[in-house]
C-alpha cells in the first residue's frame, strides 16, 4: 500500500487506458487519489484491446435475482423467456483450474472467484450498464432462450460500449487522461518507484507520482517478442485487437526488477477470418471470429479434421484452438456446417467481410474453398460412418448433450450430427492473437507488483493482460475483462493508499 504524508493526496499514474487501467483509475480516484491515466494511441484508437472485446463478463451468480443486481431494467417479459441458469463460484472456481491443467495461481483464482460479482455491482455503480448476452451465449431450448457455459452477461455496446462508458465515469470522477503518451521507463526514487518516462510524439518526459499502476496489455502486437516467447510461426498470426499493446510496460517493470511470471510460451488464439487485417480493425472488431464449430466439423487444407469440435462448451475450446489452426498447412483451416445447423451460427458468421462458400456438395465445396476434395469427401464419409444415428434425438446445443462419435480420430465427443443436408457451408479462417498469457507476478491482495524475490515494489501496481499466473495453455471465455476489473480495482485503491 502507498504511503502519503497525513493530509497530502496521493498521486497516482495509470499507464494503459483499457478496462483494467481504467477501473484502476476509477478506484484510485473512488479512494482519494489525484489520477493521470496515459494512454500511448491517440485519442481516435483509445481503449486498447477492450474496445474490440464482445464486453463479455464471467462471474458467479445464484440466478436471475443476482443477475438484476446488475441489470436491474430486465423487464418481466424477459426474464420469462430466459433461463439463465446459475453458475456458483466453485464452478467458476473449477472451470478456471480444469481450462489451465490446475496451474492456475492459487491467491489469484481465489480473488478473482471472490471479486468477481462485487466487482460487477461495483461497475454498475460506476455507470457502466449491461445486457444479457442472449445472441451468444444462448440457444433456443423448450420456448426458453437457455445459457449455457457460464458467460451470460455483456457490456450494452459490447467493447465499444464498455470502453465509451468506462471513459464517460472516468472522466466524471475527474481523471485525467492524455494520449499519444507512451511509457517507455519506469523512475526511481532509492527502492521506490517514483514515476515514469514517457514519449509524446516530439518530447521526453519524467513524471513523478506516489504510485504507478501498469495496465498496459500484453505483447501479442509486437512480432518480435511474439516469435521469441511463443515459439515459430506466431510471427505469421493475425492481431485481433489493438496494435499499441507490445509489452512495452511488461519490459519496463522487468528492467526495473520485476518478476516475469505466469506462461510466457502461451496465449489466447482463436479461428479468425482468413482475409481479416493483421491487426484489429474498429468497425468489424470481433465479428472477424468464428465462434460455432463445436456444430460443425473443422478441417485443413488437405481434407483432414484435426481437433475434436465438440471436446467442450466453446467458452473453453475456442482460445487454445488457435493454436491449433497455427501449426496446419499453410496456417488455414475451414469449418464446415450443413442445414441441420446453420440456424444455430452466431452473428458473427453473417458479416459481409466472412471469407465463406456455399455449395450443394462437398466437392464443389472443397473445390471453392481450395481444399484437396478428394481427401475432404473421404473424411465426411468416415465422419458420417462414425455418427451414433441413436443418439441424434438427443441433439441440444445449449449443453454437453453427449451425441458423440464412435472409432474415429479425432473423436468429436458432444453435438456429433451426420453431416449431410445441403447446401453445405464453409469458412475459411486463420490464426488470430487475442493475448499473451505471461506477464508480472502480483500479490493478488492489493495488485503490488512483487520483484524477483517475492518481495513487494514499493510504489508499483499492475493489472490486467501484463499480469501473469492467471491463464495457462487455455482460458474461459469472458474471464479476462472480470480479471482485469477485479485486480485494476483492487490495485488503484491500494496505489492510492487505502488499503485492504
Ligand atoms: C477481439 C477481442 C474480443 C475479446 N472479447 C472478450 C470478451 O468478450 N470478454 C473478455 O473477458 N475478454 C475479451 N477479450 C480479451 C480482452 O481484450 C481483455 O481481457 C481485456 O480487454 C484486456 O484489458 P486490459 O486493460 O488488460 O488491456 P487493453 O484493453 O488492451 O488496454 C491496454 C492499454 O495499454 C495501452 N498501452 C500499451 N502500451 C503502452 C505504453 N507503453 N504506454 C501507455 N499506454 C500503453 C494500450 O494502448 C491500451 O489502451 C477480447 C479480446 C479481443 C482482442
Amino acid at each position: 500500500m502507498t504511503q502519503v504524508p497525513t493530509g497530502q493526496v496521493p498521486t497516482v499514474i495509470v499507464v494503459g487506458a483499457g478496462n483494467a487501467a481504467l477501473c484502476a483509475a476509477l478506484s484510485a480516484r473512488e479512494h482519494g487519489a489525484d489520477v493521470t491515466v496515459l494512454e500511448k494511441a491517440p485519442e481516435g484508437e483509445r481503449g486498447g484491446n477492450t474496445y474490440f472485446t464482445g464486453g463479455g463478463f464471467r462471474f458467479p451468480y445464484g440466478g436471475i435475482d443476482d443477475i438484476l443486481r446488475v441489470i436491474p431494467d430486465l423487464s418481466e417479459a424477459e426474464q420469462a423467456r430466459v433461463d439463465v441458469g446459475a453458475y456458483r463460484d466453485a464452478q467458476f472456481r473449477d472451470d478456471l483450474a480444469r481450462v489451465t491443467d490446475g496451474l492456475i495461481d492459487d491467491g489469484m483464482a481465489s480473488a478473482l472467484v471472490r471479486e468477481a460479482a462485487p466487482t460487477m455491482q461495483w461497475l454498475h455503480e460506476q455507470g457502466v450498464k449491461f445486457t444479457l448476452m442472449t445472441g451468444r451465449q444462448a440457444n433456443e431450448v423448450g420456448g426458453k432462450l437457455v445459457f449455457y457455459g457460464g458467460l451470460t452477461v455483456e457490456a450494452v455496446g459490447a467493447g465499444k460500449g464498455l470502453s465509451d462508458q468506462e471513459f464517460d465515469a472516468a472522466e466524471r470522477a475527474g481523471v485525467n487522461v492524455r494520449y499519444g503518451a507512451k511509457v517507455v521507463g519506469l523512475l526511481r526514487d532509492e527502492r521506490r518507484i517514483s514515476g515514469v518516462e514517457l514519449w509524446t510524439d516530439d518530447t521526453v518526459e519524467r513524471l513523478e507520482a506516489d504510485a504507478v499502476v501498469l495496465a498496459a496489455g500484453g505483447f501479442e502486437a509486437n512480432i518480435e517478442m511474439r516469435t521469441r516467447y511463443l515459439g515459430p510461426g506466431w510471427d505469421m498470426a493475425k492481431v485481433r485487437g489493438s496494435r499499441f499493446n507490445t509489452g512495452d510496460a511488461i519490459q519496463a517493470a522487468i528492467d526495473a526488477g520485476a518478476q516475469p511470471y505466469g506462461n510466457w510460451s502461451g496465449a489466447h488464439a482463436v479461428a479468425w477470418d482468413l482475409n481479416a487485417p493483421p491487426t484489429g480493425n474498429r468497425i468489424v472488431a470481433d465479428l472477424y471470429q468464428k465462434h460455432s464449430y463445436p456444430y460443425g466439423l473443422i478441417v485443413n487444407i488437405d481434407g483432414n479434421r484435426f481437433v475434436d469440435e465438440g471436446a467442450d462448451i466453446r467458452n473453453y475450446t475456442y482460445a487454445k484452438y488457435g493454436r491449433e489452426i497455427l501449426q496446419q498447412p499453410e496456417r488455414v483451416a475451414f469449418q464446415l456446417f450443413d442445414q441441420r445447423t446453420v440456424g444455430l451460427l452466431r452473428d458473427e458468421y453473417r458479416v459481409r467481410q466472412a471469407t465463406m462458400a456455399t455449395a450443394d456438395t462437398i466437392s464443389d465445396l472443397a473445390e471453392q474453398l481450395g481444399i484437396e476434395p478428394a481427401q475432404l469427401e473421404a473424411t465426411i464419409e468416415q465422419y458420417n460412418s462414425s455418427v451414433q444415428w441413436d443418439q441424434v434425438e438427443h441433439f441440444n446445443p445449449s449443453t454437453l448433450d453427449g451425441v458423440s462419435t464412435d472409432g474415429i480420430t479425432p473423436p468429436k465427443t458432444n453435438w456429433a450430427l451426420p453431416f449431410d443436408s445441403p447446401p453445405y457451408q464453409g469458412y475459411a479462417v486463420t490464426c488470430g492473437i487475442t493475448f499473451t498469457f505471461g506477464g508480472l507476478k502480483i500479490d493478488p491482495r492489493s495488485g503490488q507488483v512483487l520483484d524477483s524475490e517475492d518481495r513487494p515494489m514499493a510504489g508499483l501496481y499492475a493489472a490486467g493482460e501484463l499480469v501473469g499466473g492467471l491463464f495457462y495453455n487455455n482460458y474461459a471465455g469472458g474471464s479476462g475483462l472480470m480479471a482485469g476489473s477485479v485486480f485494476g480495482r483492487i490495485a488503484g485503491r491500494s496505489a492510492a493508499g487505502a488499503g485492504r
